[in-house]
């Protein structure tokens, strides 16, 4: 399925240095910086550095290199941060919005890391 990259989407302006942000990690296909307007204490958000619109378009066509450095670095962030089960800590949930239906924002694929506090149920269902 051909996606449409928008390059001036605003993470794609973050990537080219046009709009400051508070870099949490970074690496040779990967940049992770701190939501704008947090839902919780901890909230990141991962990036690819390629121009990928949304999860599915990412994990079918960018290389091996790029999807395990992504989720190494995502990894390495939940550690770091403090939120990771594996280390005895309380959690954190990874959230990808993709789509209208999913009222994805921002057209370049990104991870949300979100902990910190108790996050509750995953979806609400309809009533
Ligand atoms: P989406 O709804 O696309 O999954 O999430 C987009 C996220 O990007 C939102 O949580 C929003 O707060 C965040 N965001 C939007 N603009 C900026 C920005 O200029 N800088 C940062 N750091 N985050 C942003």
């Amino acid at each position: 399925m051909p996606y449409a990259y928008d390059d001036q989407n605003i993470f794609a302006k973050i990537l080219r240095g046009e709009i400051p942000n508070k870099t949490v990690a970074e690496s040779d296909h990967t940049l992770a910086f701190a939501d704008i307007n947090p839902a919780a204490p901890v909230h990141v958000l991962v990036i690819p550095k390629g121009a990928y619109v949304c999860f599915d378009h990412f994990a079918a066509e960018a290389s091996d290199a790029e999807i395990a450095d992504f989720h190494r670095v995502a990894a390495r962030i939940c550690v770091e941060l403090g939120v990771s089960p594996g280390d005895g800590k309380a959690g954190y949930r990874t959230i990808s919005n993709a789509g209208a239906d999913a009222v994805q924002e921002v057209p370049h694929y990104h991870m949300h890391i979100v902990g910190g506090r108790p996050l509750g149920q995953m979806l609400q269902k309809p009533a």
